[in-house]
């Protein structure tokens, strides 16, 4: 087989960070330091050892539920470890051991990050987006698979889309359809994959969107007035570009 150890390593490296971005879903919108004090249970803030906090497994040998005090461990933190796993793992298989890989795991664990604490908290944290947008702009000076005019371009086209969509959006509907939180995601994932790849990205973000909010409103689990947070969506089709972006632009011009 062409591929050996190294798919097990990069998804065990995606399961270990992912285990450390449920940390950071938890801890950076209650403004808590993502490294001390160490792991313990939101319930009852006994710590959680070593053995224990082994991504995916103690989840499973615990049966989703804390040692000490058994209450239920959210299906959130396995899920961000799986998911975090499978994405670097996909990375790996796509784009092999380059530069762009590092960049892309990375990314897309600040990514998984936004996506969950908006899914959560409804908000889009700035102190990843906004020092995103300008690490992905630095990046872009240094690799050869994004120039930094393309760079430039999507954090402006991927910013500017969702403001106007917003602002259109605001005015039509007369409450506010995306926050300012969106405009600084849509600008960060520009930086790091250029004006197509975020125009793809936010196209496949708003039709999943759309569908899943039909569905949401059908199935009467939200009503017309629930707000449904927008970033998630972004997250997933930016992530369907940055793996198959290729594909889709040769599908599309094959038109
Ligand atoms: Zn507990």
């Amino acid at each position: 087989m062409y591929y050996g150890i190294e798919i097990i390593l990069i998804f065990v490296l995606g399961l270990i960070v992912g285990s450390f971005s449920n940390v950071c879903i938890y801890r950076i919108p209650r403004n808590e330091s993502i490294i001390f004090p160490a792991s313990h249970c939101p319930k009852c803030r006994s710590n959680i050892s070593p053995k224990d906090n082994i991504p995916l497994l103690s989840y499973i040998l615990l049966k989703g539920k804390c040692r000490n005090c058994k209450s239920k461990i959210s299906i959130q933190y396995p899920v961000v470890e799986f998911l975090s796993g499978l994405i670097y793992l996909i990375i790996y298989l796509i784009y092999g051991l380059s530069a762009q890989t590092l960049i892309y795991i990375i990314l897309s664990s600040a990514l998984v990050i936004i996506a969950f604490i908006d899914l959560n908290e409804q908000i889009v944290p700035d102190v990843i987006s906004l020092p995103g947008i300008v690490i992905g702009f630095i990046i872009s000076f240094f690799v050869t698979y994004i120039s930094s005019i393309n760079s430039a371009l999507g954090v402006l086209v991927g910013g500017g889309i969702i403001l106007i969509i917003g602002m259109a959006g605001s005015v039509i509907f007369k409450k506010e359809a995306m926050g300012g939180g969106d405009v600084k995601l849509a600008a960060m994932i520009g930086a790091f994959l250029g004006w197509k790849y975020i125009v793809i990205s936010l196209f496949l973000g708003f039709f999943v969107g759309a569908l899943a909010g039909i569905f949401l409103i059908m199935s009467k689990i939200k009503s017309r007035e629930d707000v449904v947070p927008f970033g998630p969506f972004i997250v997933l089709g930016s992530f369907i570009t940055l793996l198959w972006g290729e594909k889709i632009i040769s599908w599309y011009i094959g038109f």
